[in-house]
């Protein structure tokens, strides 16, 4: 048959000497080159308790945002599920009642919102299409989990906590600020 690349290289199938047969000089030979390795630049980190600084437009969570009254910013016009080119968010509208104008900014407000994140690729289309601010991807990154199930992220999941109610879980939720948010 025919090779298709020219790196193949022919085994040798010679007898092995009766110092070859010890192994040794391999033997040392292989701890020397890990006994190099210890004095080189490690291009691992110990995650996780250490982590790598990630770049400034680093795409990772998404996020339901708030006004700065703690409102749902998100009016379910269905602009980020159109424009997600992996189809994953799912969502379902509901009419603001009287009296809710404190919990939802906008006459009509999401009162179910997913994104599966197993089919997620953390484009950021869903946060360029949306008119409202309503959803950007944080710095966070999505936990590993067990079950599948646990990939599919509730509007709980993502909306982000009230700056009235809680200010300092708001801020971490938020994250530094990028240049595509403000
Ligand atoms: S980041 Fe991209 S793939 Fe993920 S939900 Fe938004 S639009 Fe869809
Ligand atoms: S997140 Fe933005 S684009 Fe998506 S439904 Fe809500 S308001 Fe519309």
């Amino acid at each position: 048959m025919e090779a298709l690349t020219t790196r193949a290289k022919e085994v040798s199938r010679k007898p092995m000497s009766f110092a070859e047969s010890l192994y040794i000089p391999n033997i040392l030979k292989g701890m020397f080159i890990t006994f190099g390795h210890m004095f080189k630049k490690q291009p691992t980190i110990r995650y996780p308790e250490q982590k790598r600084e990630f770049s400034p437009v680093f795409r990772g969570l998404h996020v339901l945002n708030r006004d700065e009254q703690g409102r749902e910013r998100c009016t379910a016009c269905g602009l980020c599920a159109v424009a997600c080119p992996a189809e994953a968010i799912t969502m379902e509208a509901a009419e603001r009642l009287e009296g809710e104008e404190n919990l939802y900014r906008e006459e009509k407000y999401a009162a179910r919102y997913e994104i599966n994140m197993l089919r997620c690729i953390f484009c950021g289309l869903c946060e360029e299409a949306c008119p409202k601010d309503a959803i950007y991807l944080s710095e966070t990154f999505a936990p590993a989990n067990y079950s599948r199930k646990g990939f599919i992220y509730s509007k709980e999941d993502l909306v982000i906590p009230n700056p009235l109610t809680d200010p300092e879980g708001y801020a971490k939720a938020k994250g530094a600020p990028r240049a595509i948010n403000n």
